[in-house]
């Protein structure tokens, strides 16, 4: 890393002592998960290049964004409306929470038995080794599973702008009526941060950029359906972690450029894996940047990824905004319709999400589905059971995990998702 870097960092107040720890021990995982695959898309090189300037180059050109008189918002949750943020003049990244870091001083603040994602919220705060929290003119928390909403009202007292969104927990018409007023009062919020109104120009704009970065993805997806996958899944969950940090026109032509690649391969049934290499669903938990713990063990044991049903992924991605309104009331209902249908586990009931789960390891050929839980993640853990239960009626295999962001299980996983795949090749 360049001297500029390390001055933007020092700017930001990072702890560059703990920062160049972290980047020490990010660079080492890439290399050995990532660096070390086979028959890689060549397309993947762009991916790489993202990851190694992750804290410096694309910092650098939020920083210059800012200096021109842009915002940028920090969210840890798919509910934050990307459309909303870049109508209004700001840019919207995802906030890192898929490692641990200053658990001990976490664990002051936080009890023990908190997810692995929200203490990672707080440890990148606390340890101050993210430079995205930093560089952000407004955080958005939201009302979601029990542990984020209490754990923001500490947040609240890190930071000096964190900015809390209601969410509803029911699929009814009130909880859509709670949606709309809060996304209304977001727009709001966000036009006052940036000084700029939301025109039905900006919003239509906005809408249209979003959906095509949403639209890649979709067509990377579908590609993942061929036998041999032309694609591993850690190379495609890597896609969908980026997808919440880079510049979304630049993300879309990078992607869609990969499907190019891809499109070549199926045809040449050229694949990441040999063809009939067991295919996997996961199902679960968001997996956030540096969070490749599963996907590495999944893809060293035999078996190959075809999708992602999380908020990193399927979940996150896979509906468009409608792109047909002409007013900014048109294009925000159409914004709250789009969002209303996420279904994270802490709806209830939710069977839309064990639909859709059904419905992806059709689509997606999958010989069976491992469900992630993080430990102590009480929405998802809970709905695993009842997820397991509806796939093996309908003979889909599924082996539940519940893990954390540590390795000290992960010779544990090893042996059970080898069992596993074993299980599905007889
Ligand atoms: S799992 Fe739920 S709370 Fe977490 S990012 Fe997804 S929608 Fe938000
Ligand atoms: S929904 Fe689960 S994984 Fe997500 S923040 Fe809440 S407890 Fe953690």
């Amino acid at each position: 890393m360049s001297e500029d870097y390390r001055l933007m960092w020092k700017n930001l107040g990072l702890n560059l002592e703990a920062h160049d720890m972290l980047l020490g021990v990010l660079g080492n995982a890439y290399k050995d998960i990532y660096l070390s695959q086979k028959e890689r898309p060549e397309g993947m090189a762009y991916f790489d290049f993202v990851m190694s300037e992750v804290h410096g180059l694309r910092i650098k050109e939020l920083l210059d964004e800012k200096a021109a008189g842009r915002k940028i918002v920090g969210a840890y949750c798919v509910f934050v409306p990307e459309e909303i943020v870049l109508a209004a003049n700001a840019t919207l990244v995802g906030l890192c929470s898929g490692a641990d870091f200053a658990i001990e001083e976490v664990e002051k603040l936080l009890p023990r038995n908190t997810c692995a994602l929200i203490k990672s919220a707080f440890g990148f705060k606390l340890g101050k080794v993210c430079p995205y929290l930093e560089s952000a003119d407004m955080i958005v928390g939201e009302n979601t599973c029990d542990g984020k909403k209490k754990a923001y009202e500490t947040l609240g007292q890190l930071v000096s702008n964190l900015y809390v969104m209601d969410l509803p927990q029911v699929k009814t018409q009130n909880g859509r009526a709670l949606l709309k007023a809060e996304y209304f009062q977001f727009k709001a919020a966000v036009e006052k941060l940036t000084g700029k109104a939301i025109t039905a120009d900006s919003l239509k704009a906005a809408i249209q950029t979003v959906n095509a970065k949403r639209k890649a993805i979709h067509r990377l997806s579908a590609l993942r359906q061929a036998d041999p996958a032309p694609i591993s899944g850690l190379d495609a969950l890597l896609a969908n972690q980026v997808f919440f940090y880079d510049n979304p026109a630049r993300f879309t032509a990078s992607v869609n450029k990969i499907c190019d690649e891809l499109e070549k391969r199926v045809e040449e049934k050229k694949g990441a894996f040999p063809a009939r290499t067991p295919r996997l669903l996961i199902s679960g938990c968001p997996q956030a940047v540096p969070n490749w713990k599963l996907p590495f063990i999944i893809e060293t044991s035999g078996a190959v990824i075809v999708g992602e049903e999380s908020c990193v992924g399927e979940r996150g991605t896979r509906n468009l905004t409608a792109e047909t309104g002409n007013t900014v009331e048109t294009m925000m209902e159409a914004i709250v319709d789009r969002y209303f249908q996420v279904d994270c586990a802490i709806f209830t009931p939710n069977p839309d999400r064990l639909a859709h789960i059904e419905q992806m390891a059709a689509q997606y050929k999958a010989d069976g589905v491992i469900h992630y839980g993080l430990q102590f993640c009480q929405p998802y853990l809970m709905e695993a059971i009842p997820v397991e239960k509806a796939l093996e009626k309908k003979n889909i295999p599924c082996l539940r995990i519940e893990t954390d962001y540590s390795m000290e299980d992960a010779g544990q996983l090893k042996t059970r998702i080898e069992a596993f795949i074993e299980q599905i090749k007889g």
